[in-house]
């Protein structure tokens, strides 16, 4: 065990991978490649441990030529995958199909935009070799973000923490590090719906936290909508917690309290005023009750 592990820190013999989910973005290519090469040159070159780099990009059902420009690309440093999906699937599926083939000693998912700079992944991989499992990168600022976005993501962060019963970190994405033994974890998971920020927030590990710089876009345009977003938080929360479904069972027992407490309300009324519609206080009591029980079977 003691010489595994040694033989861990001192051979160079690591791979890391990276997954680039892309959705038409033939534009972007080019500069993504000119700005990770380098990059991943030096970080081959500088330690002792990483040998290899690999590219899984993830064509998440792009219509335009992005598929033909990774194909069509030669590198020196890179191994380059592609796995290519049958139509669009957004973003977080593509993610999770990366992740699934990538094979890398530690992964790092990150977009193509070149918004997650490229930079950064050195300072990750550092870490890494000092023995983190899981490195987050956070946003400093988000001030390049329009309001409404940061609003909007602030107002998310929020709700989704005050209600799942693990903390997702704001403001950091999906540019992450992960070791090998988390990738298995994420790999495992039978999730349907891949909220994969919940997903990482939910494995666990000691994050170590860096912080960056989120530049613009380099080339093309976001491929999110507001409505895309708005439907993203939608599955974060549904994903992340059982509140929504155990809200039915409470409303249920409210409106159960209620019956009972119109039901005795309107017996005593009949029975001192007597009876001005007939069947209507039984009929009543009987559909808010029945009613209610609806709610709390539905939420159980
Ligand atoms: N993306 C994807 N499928 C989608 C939307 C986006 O694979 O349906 C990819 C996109 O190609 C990019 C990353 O996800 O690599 C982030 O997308 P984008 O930059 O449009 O998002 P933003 O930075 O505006 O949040
Ligand atoms: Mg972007």
């Amino acid at each position: 065990m003691a010489a595994g592990a040694e033989n861990r820190e001192t051979t160079k013999e690591a791979l890391i991978s990276l997954v680039v989910p892309v959705y038409n973005e033939q534009e972007v290519l080019a500069a993504f490649f000119a700005r990770i090469e380098p990059v991943v040159a030096e970080i081959i070159a500088t330690t002792d441990r990483v040998a290899r780099a690999e590219v899984v990009f993830v064509d998440d059902g792009s219509t335009d030529r992005t598929a033909e420009t990774i194909l069509a690309h030669r590198s020196s440093v890179l191994d380059l995958k592609l796995v290519k999906l049958s139509r669009n699937f957004r973003k977080d599926n593509a993610l999770a199909a990366g992740l699934m083939h990538a094979g890398g000693d530690a992964v790092i998912p990150m977009d193509v935009d070149l918004q997650d700079p490229p930079e950064v992944i050195g300072q990750m991989v550092s870490a890494w070799l000092d023995g983190a499992k899981v490195v987050n990168a956070k946003r400093a600022s988000r001030v390049r973000d329009s309001f409404l976005k940061r609003t909007s993501s602030r107002m998310f962060y929020k709700i989704i923490n005050r209600l799942s019963e693990y903390p997702i970190e704001p403001d950091v994405g999906d540019f992450r590090l992960f070791d090998r033994q988390v990738v298995e974890i994420l790999n495992d998971m039978p999730e349907r719906v891949r909220f994969m920020k919940g997903m990482f927030a939910w494995v666990g590990f000691a994050p170590v936290t860096i912080e960056y710089d989120r530049d613009e876009r380099a080339e093309g345009e976001s491929k999110w909508t507001y409505w895309k977003l708005w439907n993203f938080a939608l599955d974060g929360i549904t994903g992340s917690t059982t509140l929504p479904i155990r809200a039915w069972t409470y409303f249920g027992f409210c409106v159960a309290v209620l019956a009972v407490v119109s039901a005795v309300f309107l017996i005593l009324r009949t029975l001192i005023f007597g009876i001005d519609v007939p069947g209507y206080a039984s009929l009543m009591v009987i559909t808010l009750f029945l009613g209610a029980c609806n709610l709390i079977a539905l939420g159980m």
